[in-house]
Order: structure tokens, then sequence, then C-alpha cells
């Protein structure tokens, strides 16, 4: 699909459920997508913890997202990367695949939430998993940013 498809995908949801019907349904349709991506790559995700095995919370998402980040900017040609603060990790994209050519005056990439959300919360499942948008590039941020906090 190409990114208008997607963005004219989800205005259209938002159309039938309102933005916070949308956001929800939105949530959840990321969180399918990444359960399919976990699903399709099994060998990929064990061996991705068993590197992490014994670190920190936050270590371990740094280093999901990190992967994620790279198949992004690889495949989507586009950017993707990851900062950290503690135990706050940020996955940050230039992908708009969900706010291309949109104006809003808070976040709306609510499928990417619910992908990154579910890479995480899945892989963690002793920790809780806080997700959302803080930055959107539909806000005329340079970047779309997500904040995953490890509890
Ligand atoms: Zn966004």
């Amino acid at each position: 699909m190409k990114t208008s498809d997607v963005t004219k995908l989800a205005m259209a949801i938002e159309d039938i459920f309102g933005k916070r019907g949308a956001k929800a349904v939105l949530f959840r349709a990321g969180r399918m997508i990444a359960k399919w991506s976990i699903s399709e790559n099994p060998d990929l995700f064990k061996t991705l913890l068993c590197s992490v095995e014994g670190k920190s919370g936050a270590e371990k998402a740094e280093t999901i997202l990190q992967l994620v980040a790279a198949a992004v900017s690889s495949q989507m040609n586009t950017k993707a990367w990851i900062d950290r603060d503690g135990e706050i990790v940020y996955y940050k994209s230039k992908n708009a695949s969900y706010c291309f050519n949109r104006k809003s005056e808070e976040p709306i990439c609510h499928v990417v939430v619910g992908f990154v959300h579910e890479l995480v919360a899945s892989q963690l499942p002793k920790s809780e998993v806080e997700t959302k948008e803080t930055g959107c590039m539909a806000m005329n941020e340079p970047h779309c940013t997500y904040q995953v906090i490890i509890k």
C-alpha cells in the first residue's frame, strides 16, 4: 500500500468511529500487525532476546526497537532511530505512513503506537509498558516520536 493509501484508510476509520474511537481501533490494528510480525519471525525475536538476557527492561526494549528502526529505515526508504533516557525509550521516525500530508493539533499515528507497544510489551511480560506518541509530523514536528516507558 502506498503511503497515501494508508493515510486515507486511517482517515476513513476516523470518519466512522470518531477521533476517540478511531484511536482505539487503530491502536488495536497496530498491535495485530506486531503480532503477525512476531509470529512470522519467531527465531528472530528469540535470538534477539537471548542477546539481551539479564539486561534491564529498557535495554531490552531499546534492542527490540533498534531492530525495528533498522528494518523500517531500509525497507521503507526512510529514517527511524532510537533514543534512550534511563527507563524511557524513544522510537523516532520520519516515515509518516499515517500522518502523510495531514495537519493535527495532537498525534495521530495510533497504528504505530500499537505496533511499537505490542513489540515491546509482548517481549517483556513481567514489565508494565506504557506507549504513546508525544510528537507527530502532523503537528509540524520534524519526525514522529513514540515514548515507551518500562516499569
Ligand atoms: Zn505521527
